[in-house]
């Protein structure tokens, strides 16, 4: 076994969310069992680790505590070192971190939004979902303001995040109370003015990529009733086989199934009916509709086309907003099943709306001097192995993991596997000698290096101050933690006295 001349072996992970920790976890794991010496430096462009479980994962969502607890325990060896604040392509650049490690593995996960490429995305009241997900989250770089006004409000796309944020805008503040949002998020919620939240599927049920427990807790949600059109349900051949071999799709049509079949003998004859029935009792109602593509989202001041509000629309009610630009409503197209795709038909109904969030999937940036594909906007790799290009070749020392990896899916757990994967390649890579010696292995130097660069480095004494901070707060009331607001109230936490350095 030929082994890097200096020891320990230094590695840097940047991005400390569940791909970058299951990294680590990973690397010293093999390290205990080969009795070798690795250290890591764990950099994040946040003062606080764990990325998307704590500025993405849904609040409401207490069986992730496992996974946090989980995360926190790897994050207490003391072979980590966490380097938070610090901002890589221009804090830290790939020469830095070459120059001082023998490999560098970036999991800088994925929360930019997709777009629909639709006209009308721009307009007031249409938003991508990460930027509703990281304020109600409390990432500390958004705004702390959210408008909550909009009674009706459409969710685009079926999957595990249209479900979040449908279920989030129909929750009240005190349903929240339990929960580790910042205060200002949580009084947020005692604005919320929606009473229906339209989910839009493009295609039939039986290809909605929820996740069954996921879709079941829609209906568990205290005053909501759920709403799904019976005739929507009725799907073709392709999709029937679908829904037959796969668990997931047939589980997703069962409980799908199951609710339009409730309402039915409830005595409703159709989803119309339902909905009218559920908001007269005073229910807030979550619909989803299937087989329709969204195609323009139409706002007041006839941004949307000329026939925002057309004979077509039903028209936006007098409740609604009026701003020259805020949306009204959202034009959908109907479509049909073309195989496991879809057909548009030209039929088009516009849905009067407030609000329009598009949950179409997140997109990962592109990092400075690292390549990427901007088709698929992951960093091209093999296995983890960095690519110079697209079905490049290996540049030797660059490794990824997690959504930059791979693309935004699946649950969290997966992005072990994910981070095992390109350890594993890091460590033949290791045991054949492939990694170079980095030119200053001395660990001082980082931190001068950032220091003499005027960064404020949150390292895991000042984390720790942050994380002791906040589970005061929540203590005072009666919840684990309530998590700081803000970058700079963060730092000064963290940093305290010694907020200068
Ligand atoms: P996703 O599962 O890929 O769903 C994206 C949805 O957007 C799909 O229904 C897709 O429809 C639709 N879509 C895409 N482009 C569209 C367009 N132009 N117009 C209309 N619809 C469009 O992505 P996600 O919901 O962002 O979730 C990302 C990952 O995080 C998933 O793996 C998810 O399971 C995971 N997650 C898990 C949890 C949890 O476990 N609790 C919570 C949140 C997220 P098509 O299928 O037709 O493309």
């Amino acid at each position: 076994m030929t082994w890097p001349s200096s020891s320990p072996v230094r590695i840097a992970v940047v991005g400390s969310g569940p791909a970058g920790v299951f990294a680590c976890d990973a690397l010293l794991t093999w390290a205990d069992k080969n009795s070798h010496e690795i250290v890591v430096d764990l950099f994040d462009t946040l003062p606080v680790p764990f990325g998307l479980l704590r500025h993405g994962v849904a609040p409401d969502h207490p069986r992730i505590k496992g996974i946090a607890d989980n995360l926190w325990e790897i994050g207490q060896d003391p072979r980590i070192r966490f380097l938070g604040n610090v901002h890589f392509g221009t804090d830290i650049t790939l020469e830095d971190l070459r120059r001082h490690h023998h490999a560098v593995i970036f999991a800088t996960g994925a929360l930019a939004d997709r777009t629909m490429g639709i006209p009308g995305e721009d307009l007031t009241g249409s938003y991508g979902a990460a930027e509703f997900v990281t304020w109600y989250d409390g990432h500390p770089d958004v705004d702390p303001e959210w408008d909550l006004s909009a009674r009706r409000a459409a969710v685009v796309g079926v999957g595990n995040v249209a479900l979040d944020i449908a279920r989030m805008l129909v929750r009240t503040a005190e349903q929240l109370e339990a929960t580790d949002i910042p205060e200002h998020v949580r009084t947020g919620f005692g604005d919320t003015a929606a009473r229906t939240v339209s989910v839009i599927g493009r295609r039939g049920p039986a290809w909605a990529k929820f996740t069954t427990l996921e879709l079941r807790e829609m209906d568990k949600v205290d005053g909501v009733t759920v709403v799904v059109e019976p005739a929507e349900l009725d799907d073709d051949e392709v999709s029937r086989r679908h829904r037959e071999s796969d668990r997931r799709a047939g589980q997703i049509y069962a409980v799908l199934k199951k609710w339009a079949t409730a309402q039915t003998e409830a005595g409703h004859a159709d989803a119309d009916a339902a909905e009218a029935a559920a908001l007269a009792a005073g229910e807030k109602v979550v619909r989803f509709r299937f087989n329709r593509a969204p195609v323009e989202i139409l706002g007041s001041g006839g941004a949307g086309g000329p026939d925002a509000g057309g004979p077509d629309s039903g028209g936006p009610d007098s409740g609604g907003p009026d701003a020259a630009d805020h949306v009204t409503g959202l034009r959908l197209e109907r479509t049909e099943p073309d195989g496991s795709g879809l057909r548009m038909t030209g039929e088009t109904e516009v849905l009067p709306v407030d609000a329009v969030y598009s949950a179409v999937g997140y997109r990962s940036a592109a990092l400075e001097g690292i390549p990427f594909d901007d088709s698929t906007a992951t960093i091209p790799n093999r296995a983890g192995r960095v690519l110079d290009g697209p079905d490049g070749e290996p540049i030797p020392g660059l490794f990824t993991a997690g959504w930059i990896k791979r693309g935004p899916s699946g649950v969290i757990g997966t992005n072990r596997s994910c981070a095992t994967e390109s350890v594993n390649e890091l460590l033949s890579d290791l045991e054949a000698g492939l990694l170079p010696d980095p030119e200053s292995p001395d660990p001082q130097s980082v931190r001068e290096l950032l220091d003499s660069r005027g960064i404020k480095v949150i390292d895991g004494i000042a984390w720790a101050a942050i994380d002791a901070r906040e589970r005061e707060l929540g203590e005072s009331a009666g919840r684990e933690r309530t998590k700081l607001p803000g970058r700079d109230e963060m730092l000064d936490v963290g940093l305290g006295a010694d907020s200068s350095r």
